[in-house]
């Protein structure tokens, strides 16, 4: 049911434990995508990376994949380009490149 603006509870008024955005329960909110304002690209460089998963570990949208494999690949529909795992990657694998600038 869509409820108006002015129904929702304020703040003060929400029971304990309500979540405002909801987690992905199967797979990536698709209504809530985060990567139209990244500005910087993470990008791993396979010959630094020793796979050890930090930076999936600390990813703060959960947007790496878990598969070492894949290097931990970045779902770029999710990454705003925070730089969190770039600054936690142990070997300085990940760069943060200019989204203007990033070339395949
Ligand atoms: S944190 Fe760095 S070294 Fe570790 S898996 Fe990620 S990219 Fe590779
Ligand atoms: S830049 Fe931020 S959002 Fe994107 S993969 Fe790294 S930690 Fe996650």
């Amino acid at each position: 049911m869509t409820k108006k603006f002015e129904e929702f509870p304020t703040w003060k008024e929400m029971p304990v434990g309500l979540v405002v955005f909801a987690p992905p329960v199967n797979g990536p909110n698709p209504h809530f995508k985060t990567n139209t304002f990244r500005t910087l690209r993470p990008v791993t460089d396979p010959a630094k990376c020793n796979k050890d998963g930090l930076c999936w570990l600390y990813c703060p949208d959960s947007c790496r994949s878990s598969d070492a494999e894949t290097l931990f690949a970045v779902n770029l529909d999710y990454c705003k380009g925070c730089g969190v795992c770039a600054e936690v990657c142990p070997t300085k694998a990940i760069s943060m490149i200019n989204e203007l600038e990033f070339k395949e």
